[in-house]
């Protein structure tokens, strides 16, 4: 991965891990454990083109599958979260 420098902030990142939060269909899918570089200052997550591609795929894959049954959705039952790592 290229080094990235924190546009904000003029400084070097570090090579991490991140978290990123989605919201689809009702639902909150959540991967774990990207690896992206790190801004030390405001902690601000660079994730690589490829990367980033990846866990779109896999996040509308995950809202594809999410389809509850029309009488659970009527009575507002959902699934709230899914969490996974990649
Ligand atoms: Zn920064």
């Amino acid at each position: 991965m290229i080094k990235v420098r924190c546009p904000e902030c003029k400084k070097d990142t570090y090579t991490g891990m991140t978290t990123l939060t989605f919201q689809r269909k009702g639902i909150t899918i959540k991967v774990k454990e990207i690896p992206a570089e790190i801004c030390p200052s405001c902690q601000e997550a660079f994730i690589d083109g490829p990367i980033s591609e990846y866990v779109d795929e896999l996040v509308k894959e995950v809202s594809n599958m999410h389809n509850p049954p029309k009488m659970l959705r009527e009575r507002g039952v959902q699934l709230k979260q899914v969490a996974m790592a990649i």
